[in-house]
């Protein structure tokens, strides 16, 4: 087993100049040793992985306008607020008219992409709408807006149905690609089924979406091992986009009865960091959110995670008086700004720490374009 700096060098800019773009290729023992890295080493993590980010991608950080289009959920899964089975939610769809006054706004801001989340639901109704408004949101300026989708598990056809609508990027977390660990934080059932959404994840990347995943990150029952697993899984999927942010126990739900049996908020934090960091040595030019789970845990979350290697922020342009029913976890960051506040502050921010916004554009994955040119 090489040491604590021969992993870290390894895992330097220059083996991945040679390599071009590929990242290095790092074992899951040598992951193991980077996640238990503290003081110096830790610090010798963050800025190795800062480097190698800013060498493949610059300080240019890539915005999506996020648009949570409705909280009307058929999944129960077990760390989730807006879970079907937590009947203190209320419930709420945008009008179209909404969500097209918000991918306006976005595009005004000059934020390039939107990211629209929902609920899970795949009636005929929903897909149906959601063509719709892919095709309508494309309509903005002769389509200059990228749309990112974020809607669940769906049958191939649809997914294929809103990528020829006009939609070219899919966020679907596996949530933990460890079998055994998924049945602990989801229902073991047809509806909370782990091989499809391994399946969905296939389908996605087959119809060439920009294809992302990712993880909660100090979840009850997950070991240093799973998250080892999770990383390796993400680079063999060679996936375009990834999300990682800590899991934040609900009171509503019930992985709240394990919140004293996880990492504190700051090591589930400090753990994400770590997350991101590795993973941008081993995938130097995929597209990495600083997830607003983040900013929840640690005011300065996004900024840390930035600094860490990512360079993707998901602004929230959903209309204030909703915001506070997509709770999918307690105390979520911004709920109470307006989209044009969250708009100046993080200008501000990101100068604070050396990077910038690329406005108006749609900050596509270098991995996949490089991979499909
Ligand atoms: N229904 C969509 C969108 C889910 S919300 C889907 O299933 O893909 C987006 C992400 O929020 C989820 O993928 C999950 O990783 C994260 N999330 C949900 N509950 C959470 C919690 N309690 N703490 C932290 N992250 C959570």
């Amino acid at each position: 087993m090489p040491t604590f700096d021969e992993i870290l060098n390894n895992a330097g800019p220059l083996t991945l100049r040679q390599a071009q773009g590929s990242g290095t290729s790092l074992s899951k023992e040598e992951i193991k040793a980077l996640l238990a890295a503290e003081g110096e080493d830790k610090k010798k993590l963050f800025d190795r992985a800062l480097q190698v980010k800013l060498e493949h991608l610059d300080n240019y950080v890539h915005l999506r306008g996020l648009i949570e289009y409705s909280n009307i959920c058929t999944k129960y899964c077990l760390y989730c607020g807006v879970r079907c089975k937590n009947l203190k939610v209320k419930r709420y769809q945008l009008s179209d008219e909404e969500v097209i006054e918000c991918a306006k706004l976005a595009h005004e801001l000059g934020y390039g992409s939107v990211a629209l989340q929902s609920g899970e639901r795949s009636d005929k109704a929903f897909v149906d709408k959601i063509t719709y408004l892919v095709q309508e949101i494309k309509k903005i300026d002769n389509g200059s807006l990228g749309i990112t989708l974020s809607l669940g598990e769906q049958t191939e056809e649809t997914y294929r149905r809103w990528f020829e609508a006009g939609a070219h990027r899919y966020l679907l977390r596996i949530e933990a690609s460890n079998e055994d660990l998924y049945y602990k934080i989801h229902p073991h059932d047809a509806k909370h089924d782990f091989k499809q959404r391994l399946t969905c994840i296939d389908s996605l990347l087959k119809i060439g979406y920009q294809t992302g995943t990712g993880v909660m990150v100090g979840l009850p029952f997950q070991t240093f091992d799973d998250l080892a697993n999770d990383l390796l899984f993400f680079k063999q999927k060679d996936v375009a986009m990834v999300g990682m942010g800590p899991f934040i126990p609900h009171p509503d739900t019930p992985l709240w009865e394990y919140r004293d049996q996880i990492p504190s908020a700051e090591k589930r934090m400090e753990l994400t960091l770590k997350m991101i960091a590795i993973l941008r040595l081993m995938m130097p030019e995929i597209n990495m959110v600083a997830a607003t789970a983040n900013q929840t845990v640690d005011p300065q979350g996004r900024e840390k995670a930035i600094l860490a290697g990512a360079n993707v922020i998901m602004p929230n342009l959903t209309p204030n008086e909703f915001r506070e029913n997509y709770l999918i976890y307690p105390d979520k960051a911004c709920v109470k700004d307006k989209p044009d506040e969250c708009h100046s502050c993080l200008d501000v921010r990101l100068a604070a720490i050396g990077h910038k916004v690329l406005y108006n554009a749609w900050g596509d994955s270098v991995a996949f374009t490089k991979k499909h040119q």
